[in-house]
């Protein structure tokens, strides 16, 4: 099972749980996730926070601590899931995260690169966005 935080058109975050990353696809574009808050189904993942948890079964005691998380495994996953997941707009990662924000753009993930101003404005329009170290894919980013 996968659990991602989603949001509406209207804001209201709320959770989702499904099989895996694929079967969240079909049922948004089913538009079988709706917000729990005001029916919307036009739904988006929030890219900050998701986690895998196993369906606990009945014969495990419920208490165990939690796993050390591997870092580096994780860091690798976590890369993989933004590669697979958000749409690359390389440079103008601020500008479609404002159009979307302004309802221009498809509400999306999107990932890419943005200059320190860039950030600033973002911030000031109050677009969530994160930062992620991603190892550097050798195939063709080799523009300057
Ligand atoms: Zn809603």
């Amino acid at each position: 099972m996968i659990v991602f935080d989603l949001q509406c058109e209207n804001g209201h975050t709320f959770e989702g749980w499904f099989q895996d990353s694929s079967a969240y696809e079909e049922q948004r574009q089913k538009k079988l996730i709706a917000c729990p808050v005001c029916s919307s189904t036009r739904v988006v993942k929030l890219p900050s926070a998701f986690a895998i948890k196993n369906q606990p079964t009945a014969a495990e005691a419920p208490q165990q601590p939690p796993a050390a998380i591997n870092l580096e495994r994780f860091g690798r996953h976590l890369a993989e899931f933004v590669e697979k997941n958000f749409d690359n707009v390389g440079p103008d990662f601020a500008k479609e995260a404002l159009k979307i924000h302004y309802g221009v753009s498809e509400p999306r993930n999107i990932r890419g690169v943005s200059t320190p101003q860039e950030e600033e404005t973002l911030r000031q329009e109050g677009i969530q966005f994160f930062k992620l170290p991603l190892p550097s894919s050798s195939s063709s980013d080799s523009d300057a």
